[in-house]
């Protein structure tokens, strides 16, 4: 084993615990459907070189191997990218009845649940995040960077690093005694004016995080908030955006309301968080400026079913209730009028390792099968990093999941995703 050089090993890790394997670099995967979102075509019988972690070469499977390869034949599968998730919460635990329940674990129990997720969502196929927040400022850029030194198995992850958002508004941690401090940790990007939006901007990138989370109304989640409700005028979103610009990175915005859509959208931010009360002038503007729709559109029915379930607040129920439905309606629209639309699924509003649960909803509410796996996949580009993750290409990490059978036929199959590799490591094999 010593002899060995550790990044041309593969590695495989089986029934929960990591083991060494001897497996070769280069190794190559059989494929019998593999799916090219690029071209939004699926190709029969292919064969996938890997090489260092990246992905080398596609060829046809009757075109000659190298001797002595090692393959891995996935011939009965659908063969993927790795599927991207562009609205998780990755840090803490899931939600529950009790909305302060951040303030009775400690950042260590924080960062401990983060890891148990962040390998749920990887073995479920998700390669990648973008994970957009947390109470707890910076656990999320802790969490990333564990995953990237090798430490915690999970997604590649983009981070947030903490909410910016205006006092008592949809980033904050409501729900105490309004004569209780909540500690200072829990409210980092508190900014309530242009200049203070600017400098918490500053102080969340300085401070690690790869972009910005901007709540730009009401929260379903954030007891007392409201949806529908702007929080923050245009300008001081503009102000966000420029900060952030100045660094480098993009702004994205939860919105809720109409109003609060276009005020982001006309302020320059990369995405739209939810739009679940977008209008047709907030799709028009969406188009018009190329700003990305990243609606949830599955977890509603999780919140409701088990919120009733576990009596979680009434006034969350209500607000789910008034956000599912008609953030359908507005997404077929989106869907139609040509918006680009990004695949979030606000995973730890319900368990981790679920988020593949959207995929089929969004075919029912106006997307082909293929445009689906398309924007989990080719949302790379809002990540800005579309050239080193999103499709199976030439150059890109080998980031290679696998779904038996014909995948596409049927977005339930991804329920259950037999083989997950990220960076030529294998994670999970049939
Ligand atoms: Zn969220």
């Amino acid at each position: 084993m010593s002899r060995l050089i550790p990044h041309l090993l593969l590695w495989v890790i089986t029934a929960g615990a990591p083991s060494l394997v001897a497996a070769q670099d280069p190794v190559a995967l059989r494929a019998g459907r593999l799916v090219d979102v690029d071209r939004g075509e699926i190709r029969r019988d292919q064969v996938v070189l890997i090489r260092s972690g990246k992905i080398e070469a596609i060829q046809a499977a009757s075109t000659r191997l190298p001797t002595g390869i090692q393959v891995i034949d996935l011939s009965r599968y659908t063969v993927l990218p790795g599927l991207i998730d562009c609205h998780s919460h990755l840090i803490g635990e899931a939600a529950t009845a009790d909305v302060l329940q951040p303030l009775e674990r400690s950042e260590a129990q924080e960062a401990f649940s983060g890891v148990r997720n962040a390998r749920a969502t990887l073995l479920a196929g998700f390669t990648t995040v973008r994970d957009v927040g947390t109470y707890r400022a910076f656990v999320d850029v802790a969490l990333r960077d564990a995953i990237d030194n090798g430490t915690v198995t999970g997604p590649r992850m983009k981070v947030a690093g903490a909410y910016v958002t205006v006092s008592t508004g949809a980033g904050e941690l409501v729900g105490a005694a309004p004569d209780v401090t909540i500690p200072a940790g829990f409210r980092f990007g508190v900014a309530n004016s242009a200049d203070q939006v600017r400098e918490r901007v500053r102080a969340i990138l300085n401070g690690g995080a790869d972009f910005i989370k901007i709540l730009a109304t009401g929260a379903v989640f954030t007891r007392g908030t409201k949806p529908g409700v702007s929080e923050f005028t245009e300008e001081q979103i503009r102000a966000a955006v420029e900060q952030a610009a100045e660094y480098g990175t993009f702004v994205a915005a939860h919105a809720h309301g109409a109003e609060g859509i276009k005020r982001a959208v006309r302020a320059g931010v990369r995405s739209i968080e939810h739009g679940s009360l977008m209008d047709d002038e907030a799709i028009a503007l969406m188009k018009q400026r190329g700003t990305w729709l990243v609606a949830d559109i599955w977890n509603g029915d999780y919140t409701d079913s088990v919120g009733r379930a576990e009596r979680w607040p009434a006034d969350i129920l209500r607000k789910n209730a008034e956000t599912t439905e008609v953030q359908r309606v507005g997404f077929r629209k989106a869907v139609a009028a040509g918006v680009k639309i990004a695949y979030g699924t606000d995973s730890g509003i319900y368990p981790h390792g679920l988020n593949a649960m959207q995929l089929p909803y969004m075919v029912k509410y106006g997307m082909t099968p293929m445009q689906a796996v398309r924007s989990a996949t080719l949302s790379a580009q809002l990540m800005e990093w579309q050239d080193s993750v999103g499709s199976i290409a030439p150059g890109k990490y080998a980031d290679i999941i696998a779904v038996e059978g014909d995948a596409l036929a049927d977005l339930r199959s991804f329920r259950k995703v037999a083989f997950v590799m990220k960076g030529g490591v294998v994670y999970q094999r049939p």
